[in-house]
Protein backbone atom coordinates (compact mmCIF):
# COMPACT_ATOMS: atom_id res chain seq x y z
CA UNK A 1 0.00 0.00 0.00
CA UNK A 2 1.02 3.61 -1.12
CA UNK A 3 1.34 4.76 2.70
CA UNK A 4 2.25 1.87 4.73
CA UNK A 5 5.85 3.08 5.78
CA UNK A 6 4.27 6.45 6.52
CA UNK A 7 5.08 6.04 9.98
CA UNK A 8 3.29 7.54 13.01
CA UNK A 9 -0.36 5.75 12.91
CA UNK A 10 -0.73 5.70 9.65
CA UNK A 11 -0.89 1.99 9.86
CA UNK A 12 -3.36 2.16 12.20
CA UNK A 13 -5.61 4.68 10.52
CA UNK A 14 -5.13 2.60 7.45
CA UNK A 15 -6.85 -0.43 9.30
CA UNK A 16 -9.53 1.33 10.37
CA UNK A 17 -10.15 2.61 7.30
CA UNK A 18 -10.37 -1.09 5.65
CA UNK A 19 -12.87 -2.23 8.63
CA UNK A 20 -15.10 1.17 8.28
CA UNK A 21 -18.45 0.79 6.80
CA UNK A 22 -19.21 4.53 6.58
CA UNK A 23 -16.19 6.15 5.29
CA UNK A 24 -17.12 9.42 4.37
CA UNK A 25 -14.60 11.25 1.77
CA UNK A 26 -15.36 14.80 -0.07
CA UNK A 27 -13.51 17.31 -1.91
CA UNK A 28 -12.97 21.21 -0.55
CA UNK A 29 -14.02 23.14 -3.43
CA UNK A 30 -15.05 26.83 -3.81
CA UNK A 31 -17.06 28.61 -6.47
CA UNK A 32 -16.87 32.25 -7.57
CA UNK A 33 -19.79 33.74 -9.19
CA UNK A 34 -19.17 36.70 -11.25
CA UNK A 35 -22.67 38.10 -9.99
CA UNK A 36 -24.71 37.44 -6.95
CA UNK A 37 -28.42 37.71 -8.04
CA UNK A 38 -30.23 37.17 -11.06
CA UNK A 39 -33.69 38.88 -11.84
CA UNK A 40 -35.32 38.49 -7.75
CA UNK A 41 -32.98 36.01 -6.53
CA UNK A 42 -29.86 36.99 -4.35
CA UNK A 43 -27.33 34.64 -2.90
CA UNK A 44 -25.99 35.22 0.62
CA UNK A 45 -23.29 33.21 2.88
CA UNK A 46 -21.58 30.31 1.23
CA UNK A 47 -23.48 30.25 -1.33
CA UNK A 48 -22.48 33.74 -2.55
CA UNK A 49 -18.90 33.59 -1.59
CA UNK A 50 -17.79 31.03 0.38
CA UNK A 51 -14.37 31.62 1.89
CA UNK A 52 -13.91 27.70 2.53
CA UNK A 53 -12.69 26.28 5.72
CA UNK A 54 -10.20 29.29 6.93
CA UNK A 55 -12.29 30.58 9.49
CA UNK A 56 -14.71 34.05 8.75
CA UNK A 57 -17.05 32.08 6.80
CA UNK A 58 -20.03 32.09 9.35
CA UNK A 59 -19.28 36.07 10.58
CA UNK A 60 -19.28 36.90 6.61
CA UNK A 61 -22.35 35.06 5.70
CA UNK A 62 -23.84 37.42 8.76
CA UNK A 63 -22.25 40.39 7.62
CA UNK A 64 -23.84 39.62 3.66
CA UNK A 65 -26.98 39.48 5.40
CA UNK A 66 -26.74 42.41 7.44
CA UNK A 67 -25.68 44.41 4.41
CA UNK A 68 -28.47 42.91 2.41
CA UNK A 69 -30.74 43.78 4.58
CA UNK A 70 -29.77 47.22 5.17
CA UNK A 71 -30.13 47.74 1.36
CA UNK A 72 -33.37 46.36 1.13
CA UNK A 73 -34.69 48.89 3.65
CA UNK A 74 -33.23 51.59 1.76
CA UNK A 75 -34.04 50.97 -2.13
CA UNK A 76 -35.58 47.63 -3.01
CA UNK A 77 -34.87 48.25 -6.36
CA UNK A 78 -31.36 48.76 -6.68
CA UNK A 79 -30.83 46.59 -3.55
CA UNK A 80 -28.98 43.27 -4.80
CA UNK A 81 -26.08 45.70 -6.88
CA UNK A 82 -25.80 47.87 -3.63
CA UNK A 83 -25.19 44.60 -1.13
CA UNK A 84 -23.17 43.04 -3.53
CA UNK A 85 -20.77 46.34 -4.31
CA UNK A 86 -20.41 46.26 -0.17
CA UNK A 87 -20.05 43.27 0.53
CA UNK A 88 -17.65 42.45 -2.00
CA UNK A 89 -15.26 44.50 -0.93
CA UNK A 90 -15.07 42.83 2.63
CA UNK A 91 -15.16 39.08 1.20
CA UNK A 92 -12.50 39.47 -2.11
CA UNK A 93 -9.15 40.27 0.28
CA UNK A 94 -10.35 37.40 2.28
CA UNK A 95 -10.71 35.07 -0.84
CA UNK A 96 -7.17 35.78 -2.06
CA UNK A 97 -6.01 34.87 0.92
CA UNK A 98 -7.64 31.68 1.25
CA UNK A 99 -6.26 31.03 -2.10
CA UNK A 100 -2.88 31.40 -1.18
CA UNK A 101 -3.28 29.73 2.50
CA UNK A 102 -4.85 26.54 0.11
CA UNK A 103 -1.60 27.00 -1.81
CA UNK A 104 0.37 25.89 1.68
CA UNK A 105 -1.92 23.78 2.92
CA UNK A 106 -2.38 21.53 -0.10
CA UNK A 107 0.69 21.99 -2.40
CA UNK A 108 0.93 20.72 -5.60
CA UNK A 109 5.12 19.38 -5.50
CA UNK A 110 6.63 17.03 -3.86
CA UNK A 111 8.71 19.53 -2.71
CA UNK A 112 5.75 22.19 -1.30
CA UNK A 113 4.24 18.95 0.16
CA UNK A 114 7.74 18.01 2.10
CA UNK A 115 8.17 22.18 3.10
CA UNK A 116 4.66 21.82 5.02
CA UNK A 117 4.67 18.77 6.50
CA UNK A 118 8.45 20.22 7.75
CA UNK A 119 6.81 22.98 9.01
CA UNK A 120 3.69 21.26 10.64
CA UNK A 121 5.91 19.00 12.58
CA UNK A 122 8.46 21.52 13.87
CA UNK A 123 5.31 23.60 14.83
CA UNK A 124 4.10 20.32 16.42
CA UNK A 125 7.53 20.06 18.00
CA UNK A 126 7.36 23.43 19.29
CA UNK A 127 3.97 23.19 21.48
CA UNK A 128 4.73 19.65 22.84
CA UNK A 129 8.07 21.60 24.13
CA UNK A 130 6.37 24.51 24.67
CA UNK A 131 3.61 22.48 26.92
C1 LIG B 1 -15.33 21.73 8.30
C2 LIG B 1 -15.69 23.18 8.30
C3 LIG B 1 -15.14 24.03 9.25
C4 LIG B 1 -15.47 25.38 9.29
N1 LIG B 1 -14.93 26.18 10.25
C5 LIG B 1 -15.31 27.46 10.33
C6 LIG B 1 -14.83 28.31 11.38
O1 LIG B 1 -14.07 27.89 12.25
N2 LIG B 1 -15.25 29.60 11.39
C7 LIG B 1 -16.11 30.10 10.47
O2 LIG B 1 -16.47 31.29 10.54
N3 LIG B 1 -16.57 29.34 9.47
C8 LIG B 1 -16.20 28.03 9.37
N4 LIG B 1 -16.70 27.25 8.37
C9 LIG B 1 -17.53 27.84 7.33
C10 LIG B 1 -18.97 28.08 7.81
O3 LIG B 1 -19.53 26.87 8.33
C11 LIG B 1 -19.79 28.55 6.61
O4 LIG B 1 -19.10 29.61 5.95
C12 LIG B 1 -21.17 29.05 7.05
O5 LIG B 1 -21.87 28.00 7.68
C13 LIG B 1 -21.93 29.54 5.84
O6 LIG B 1 -23.24 29.83 6.23
P1 LIG B 1 -24.40 29.73 5.16
O7 LIG B 1 -25.64 30.14 5.90
O8 LIG B 1 -24.04 30.48 3.92
O9 LIG B 1 -24.48 28.21 4.70
P2 LIG B 1 -24.80 26.93 5.57
O10 LIG B 1 -24.44 27.11 7.00
O11 LIG B 1 -24.18 25.77 4.81
O12 LIG B 1 -26.38 26.82 5.51
C14 LIG B 1 -27.04 26.40 4.34
C15 LIG B 1 -28.27 25.64 4.80
O13 LIG B 1 -29.11 25.39 3.65
C16 LIG B 1 -29.58 24.05 3.75
N5 LIG B 1 -29.93 23.63 2.38
C17 LIG B 1 -29.11 23.25 1.39
N6 LIG B 1 -29.80 22.93 0.30
C18 LIG B 1 -31.10 23.11 0.62
C19 LIG B 1 -32.31 22.96 -0.11
N7 LIG B 1 -32.34 22.55 -1.39
N8 LIG B 1 -33.47 23.24 0.52
C20 LIG B 1 -33.47 23.67 1.82
N9 LIG B 1 -32.34 23.84 2.55
C21 LIG B 1 -31.20 23.56 1.94
C22 LIG B 1 -28.44 23.28 4.36
O14 LIG B 1 -28.89 22.07 4.94
C23 LIG B 1 -27.93 24.28 5.41
O15 LIG B 1 -28.61 24.14 6.63
C24 LIG B 1 -16.37 25.89 8.33
C25 LIG B 1 -16.92 25.05 7.35
C26 LIG B 1 -16.59 23.71 7.34
C27 LIG B 1 -17.20 22.80 6.30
Amino acid sequence: MAYADAGWRVPELLDRLVAADDLYFDAVSEVRLDSWSRGRVALLGDAASCVSLFGDGSSLAMAGASTLAAALAADPSHAFAAYESTHRKLVAPKQRRVGRAAGLLVPKTRLGLATRDLAARSVSAFRQRAA
